[in-house]
């Protein structure tokens, strides 16, 4: 059985990181204008290019967005918001959470949420954490926030309820694994040795196989993409041969994770 009343589900995530994709490493970066300029382009660039290509597919989508950018580029917000996509919490500046103490991520908690709403004029019901990392009080703060998903977790190729605490709840988790990141195959920089750029090419061969077998299984498939680096033109182009691909397939839903979590959830409950 799907695990959605409309079939396969497909969820194209946007982490909206900009600048602090690079601050978030280090707060000396702020003075590395060329450097910042890596995560503007996220901003100027992706995000209005990403934004057409949703719209000509006729899809909707998720936008994780940290609080500090939000307030930062307001407009971007409403217009991504306007385009009927959906804003979810990315934290308030992208600091990892390993390097936070309690009080510090309950302020990123807090601060993330109050930009939210400032910005896209409701609460986020979703929450993305930065750099993919949970202390020991994560899951304590999605639950005490009110998050209706997570799409955190790299252990399931299908949607579940999270357990906390050793009881089940009702928050949906939507998990993703680092294959189906952008990041991983095409960020480069100066200041991430080692990092080699894929090809367009190789990374749609490896994004559709996940596909094939994902649909064959009936499970989901979660994309979490980065404007400033899936906004490239090389790369824009395997987000839009992903979307054909998938659309060209009858049971495939492509949707907003709040949209898609609504239908999930109470199947879930009745099988659990
Ligand atoms: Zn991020």
């Amino acid at each position: 059985m799907s695990v959605t009343s409309k079939g396969f589900p497909l969820f194209l995530t946007f982490d909206v990181d900009a600048e602090t994709m690079w601050t978030a490493r280090d707060a000396a970066y702020a003075k590395r204008p060329i450097l910042m300029s890596q995560g503007a382009y996220g901003w100027k660039v992706g995000v209005p290019r990403v934004l057409a290509l949703l719209a000509r597919h006729e899809v909707k989508a998720t936008f994780f967005v940290p609080g500090v950018v939000a307030l930062a580029h307001p407009d971007m917000v409403r217009s991504i918001v306007d385009h009927g996509h959906e804003v979810a919490h990315h934290s308030h500046t992208h600091r990892w959470i390993v390097n936070l103490t309690p009080e510090e991520e309950r302020e990123e908690m807090e601060l993330g949420m109050d930009a939210l709403v400032r910005t896209a004029g409701y609460r986020p019901r979703g929450w993305r954490s930065p750099a993919a990392e949970f202390s020991e009080i994560t899951l304590d703060l999605i639950r005490e926030y009110g998050f209706d998903y997570s799409s955190n977790f790299f252990d399931d190729d299908s949607p579940y309820l999270l357990e906390i605490g050793g009881r089940s709840t009702d928050i949906v988790e939507l998990p993703f694994r680092w294959v189906l990141d952008d990041a991983p195959f095409f960020q480069y920089s100066i200041v991430l040795p080692g990092r080699t750029m894929q090809s367009p090419s190789a990374v749609l061969e490896a994004w559709k196989r996940e596909f094939d077998l994902l649909y064959a299984e009936d499970r989901m498939m979660m994309l979490g993409m980065h404007p400033e680096i899936i906004g490239q033109p090389s790369r824009l182009y395997v987000l839009d041969e992903m979307i054909r691909y998938a659309k060209a397939h009858e049971r495939v839903w492509i949707d907003r994770c709040d949209v898609i979590t609504d239908d999930i959830r109470p199947r879930l409950r009745s099988a659990a």
